[in-house]
């Protein structure tokens, strides 16, 4: 903040007796980055400068909605969960704030586990973030194949993808293998078994980095994924239940003949511990993390680090849902 405000003093300074409008932009840009996008939006209707400014690429580069969750019951029947309308109300208020303010400038997104959009919320993001390199959507139970399909053609440029653990992969990776050429790093929370894994080795043989950390993953879907993806660099399995297979839910260990494989991947993370506080969690929730009864950070953390999502971002803080659920 320091630096900040000299900067500021600096450009005082420098244009004394010139309008605010004719500051210069990275000085603008650099204190307009300290906001968050409810105190954004009145700043870019001052000038078109401002305008300018706040929708400069080093603000929106990443957008973390990490924040920001649905108000929701769980049902038996599929999409298995029902979301209030004012959840709804509020995400579509959120982001056509954010994409107005961005002007297409976003090319990292991160979702909450328990943000449930709609086909229209993807579709308006899609259409308005085209650029989108990277996404971290967790959940999508009422996200339809047509609308996830629709959305991943519009983003050419994807590299990365965290996802959940879906029962019919295919299409998916199917499209990601048409549409993004530059596709490098998948992340998978939820189970991952043999279909997963073979979806992945037919579409994305050239996939980087994949990360199943905390999930349920068979033995078999391991095997193949170690013995077929010779451009694999790193696989993160910390913390899974390896199980014999899904329906024969007998647990397995890391054995030498699996570890001898995984040791001919530039990096691969492992962890099956009794002292281990993730392993001991993932036992107690019987395979499938209840990300919510954890610490606010646990679902973001990964030991690969690109992966990993570090702090939450600025732009919509937490005084940015108090507003929201005041309003
Ligand atoms: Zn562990």
């Amino acid at each position: 903040m320091t630096e900040l405000f000299d900067s500021a003093r600096m450009a005082d300074t420098k244009y004394v007796g010139r309008r605010w409008e004719d500051m210069d932009t990275d000085v603008l840009v650099k204190i307009f980055k300290e906001l968050n996008m409810i105190q954004l939006a009145p700043v870019s209707r001052v000038c078109r400068s401002w305008r300018m400014a706040c929708s400069d690429p080093f603000i929106w580069n990443t957008l973390d909605l990490g924040h920001l969750q649905s108000n929701f019951i769980q049902t038996t029947a599929p999409p298995y969960i029902w979301v209030d309308e004012r959840s709804d109300r509020r995400l579509t208020r959120i982001l056509r704030m954010a994409m107005a303010l961005s002007f297409g400038n976003v090319t990292y997104m991160i979702f909450h586990f328990n943000l449930y959009m709609k086909d229209d919320h993807l579709s308006y993001i899609s259409e308005r973030s085209p650029y989108l390199r990277r996404l971290v959507m967790p959940a999508w139970n009422r996200i339809t194949k047509v609308g996830i399909c629709q959305a991943i053609r519009r983003w050419e440029n994807l590299e990365s993808l965290t996802m959940p653990g879906i029962p019919h992969p295919p299409y998916i990776m199917e499209e990601i293998s048409r549409s993004c050429k530059n596709f490098s790093q998948l992340k998978v929370m939820g189970t991952f078994d043999v279909n997963f894994a073979f979806a992945i080795t037919v579409n994305l043989p050239k996939l980087k980095v994949l990360s199943l950390r905390c999930s349920i993953i068979t033995k078999q879907a391991l095997l193949l994924i170690l013995d077929s993806m010779d451009s694999l660099e790193v696989l993160n399995i910390s913390h899974c239940l390896l199980l014999e297979t899904l329906r024969r839910p007998v647990h397995s260990e890391l054995d030498q003949a699996i570890l001898n494989k995984g040791s001919r991947i530039r990096e691969f993370f492992h962890c099956q511990s009794n002292s281990c506080t993730t392993c001991k969690r993932m036992i107690e929730d019987e395979g499938l993390m209840r990300w919510y009864r954890y610490e606010d950070w646990f679902w973001r953390r990964d030991e690969v680090s690109s992966l990993d999502l570090g702090d939450y971002g600025k732009l919509f803080d937490e005084n940015c849902v108090n507003r929201l659920t005041a309003s």
